[in-house]
C-alpha cells in the first residue's frame, strides 16, 4: 500500500525526521485557510501547491507550483485541483489519461530565502532482497531522476547496508552524512535525520522510502521536501492507522473490487484471462500460458478455500478486461471439491450469458472426473481438461 506525500510526511513527523511542512486541501477555499496559517504560524510567505496523487514527476507535469501571494495560490489550487495530472508515472505515462487530483498539499517554501543556496540529496532506503539487508540509497544528485543519476554517474549513488539484526550503527548514519560532502551543523543534521528516517522505515515495516529531494538549506537544515511511502500489505494489521489511511481512488477499482471479495488479482497485458487456486499453481499457470503463446492477462488467486460464488465473481472481474481473447481456469480441488468449481463455473457462465471468449478448465484434484463431466454436458463453450499439457494444447488451439 502507498501512503500521499502528506500521509507519508505525517508518519516521518512521528519520528521526529523534519519534513517540509504542509496542510492538505481538497478546495480552492481550504486552500487559502491553509495558505493564510502557513504564512502566520509557519511564517512562510510563500506557499508550495503539490498535487496528492499516488505517483511521481509531479513536478514535470504541472503539479507542483510555487505561489507567492494570494492571488497565485487561488490560481493553482483553482488549476491544480481536479485536473487530471499526467506525468512519467501516472497509467500509460505522458501520452495516457493521467490522474484525477483530488487532493493538494499547500506547504511552507522550503527554499526560502534563497533557492539557489539549497542543495538538493537523494536518500531512499529499500530492502535488499538478495542480501537480506536493508539499504540505503543516496546522493548528492538529488531533485533529478535518479535512475537516469545511477546509469550515467554511478559512481555518484552510495549505498549503505544494515543488518537487520543490529539496525543502523552510529558510524553507518555518520558515512551518509560524510559521502554527501557534508561538515559542522549539517553534517549533525544529516546523521539525525538519517537514523530518524530508518527507525520509522523499521518501525512502520516499509518496504520503501524514497526522499527525493531530500533538502539541505542554507542554514544547514535537512529536509524531507517530497516522500515516498509504501507500506508492507502482510504487516499492516500492526498499523490500523496506517491501514486506515488507504486512499482506494488511487488504486485500480478491479483490484478493489477483488481484495473485498478476497481476490488477489493483479491486472496485466496480456490477452489469457487465468483464474488459479494458489499462487505458486497461478505463477505455473502464466508460465504455461506464455510457453503456449499467450500472454496472461491477470493474475488471479482465488485462494485455496475458493468457493462456486468466489470462481463467479473472478469469472465477472476477468471478463470486465476487453483484452481478453480466452479464459484458463485452472484449480486444483484440495480443499475445495473440483465438481463445486465446475459448478460454479458452468453457473456463472449461465448467469452471465453472452460470453464470446473461449474458456479452458483444467480441474484437477478430488472429484476432478465428476467435474469433467459436469462442464462437458453443460452444453456450454467450455473446454475441459485435466492435465495441465492438455489445458496448454487448448490455449494454444483458441489462440491460433
Ligand atoms: P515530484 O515532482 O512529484 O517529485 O514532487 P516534489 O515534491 O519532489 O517537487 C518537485 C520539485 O518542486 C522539487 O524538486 C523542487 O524543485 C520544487 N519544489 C518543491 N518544494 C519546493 C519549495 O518549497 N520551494 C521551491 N522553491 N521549490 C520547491
Ligand atoms: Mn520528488
Amino acid at each position: 500500500m502507498n501512503l500521499h506525500e502528506f500521509q507519508g510526511k505525517a508518519l516521518l513527523q512521528q519520528y521526529g525526521v523534519t519534513v517540509q511542512r504542509g496542510i492538505v486541501a481538497t478546495t480552492v477555499e481550504e486552500a487559502v485557510a491553509a495558505f493564510e496559517k502557513i504564512q502566520s504560524e509557519m511564517g512562510s510567505d510563500i506557499a508550495v501547491v503539490k498535487a496528492q496523487i499516488h505517483a511521481g514527476g509531479r513536478g514535470k507535469g504541472g503539479g507542483v507550483k510555487l505561489a507567492k501571494n494570494l492571488d497565485e495560490l487561488k490560481e493553482h489550487a483553482g488549476n491544480i485541483l481536479g485536473m487530471m495530472l499526467k506525468t512519467p508515472q501516472t497509467p500509460g505515462g505522458l501520452n495516457g489519461p493521467g490522474k484525477l487530483v483530488r487532493k493538494v498539499l499547500i506547504a511552507e517554501d522550503s527554499y526560502a530565502p534563497d533557492f539557489n543556496a539549497c542543495k538538493e540529496y537523494y536518500v531512499s532506503i529499500l530492502m535488499d532482497r538478495e542480501r537480506k539487508q536493508n539499504v540505503i540509497i543516496y546522493s548528492t544528485q538529488g531533485g533529478m531522476d535518479i535512475e537516469k543519476v545511477a546509469e550515467e554517474t554511478p559512481e555518484l549513488v552510495h549505498k549503505e547496508y544494515i543488518d537487520p539484526t543490529l539496525g543502523l550503527q552510529g558510524f553507518q548514519a555518520r558515512k551518509v552524512a560524510f559521502n554527501l560532502g557534508l561538515s559542522g551543523a549539517a553534517f549533525k543534521a544529516m546523521a539525525k535525520f538519517t537514523s530518524q528516517l530508518y527507525r520509522a522505515f523499521v518501525s512502520s515495516d516499509a518496504s520503501l522510502f524514497e526522499i527525493n529531494p531530500c533538502l539541505h538549506t542554507a542554514d544547514d537544515r535537512i529536509v524531507a521536501v517530497d516522500c515516498k511511502v509504501s507500506l508492507d500489505d502482510n504487516a499492516l494489521f500492526r498499523h490500523k492507522d496506517l491501514a486506515e489511511q488507504r486512499d482506494t481512488d488511487e488504486e485500480d477499482p478491479t483490484e478493489v473490487e477483488a481484495k473485498n471479495y478476497g481476490l488477489n488479482y493483479v491486472k496485466l497485458d496480456g490477452n489469457v484471462g487465468c483464474m488459479v487456486n494458489g499462487a505458486g499453481l497461478a505463477m505455473a499457470t502464466m508460465d504455461i500460458i506464455k510457453l503456449s503463446g499467450g500472454d496472461p492477462a491477470n493474475f488471479l488467486d482465488v485462494g485455496g478455500t475458493a468457493d462456486a460464488e468466489r470462481v463467479e465473481k473472478a469469472f465477472r472481474i476477468i471478463l470486465r478486461d476487453p483484452n481478453v481473447k480466452a479464459i484458463l481456469i485452472n484449480i486444483f480441488g484440495g480443499i475445495v471439491r473440483c465438481d463445486r468449481v465446475a459448478q460454479g463455473v458452468v453457473d456463472a457462465y449461465k448467469n452471465m450469458g453472452n460470453i464470446q471468449v473461449p474458456i479452458i478448465v483444467r480441474l484437477q484434484g478430488t472429484n476432478a472426473d465428476i467435474a469433467k463431466q459436469i462442464i462437458d454436458e453443460s452444453g456450454l463453450e467450455v473446454r475441459s481438461a485435466i492435465l495441465l499439457q492438455e489445458a496448454a494444447d487448448l490455449v494454444e488451439q483458441v489462440l491460433a
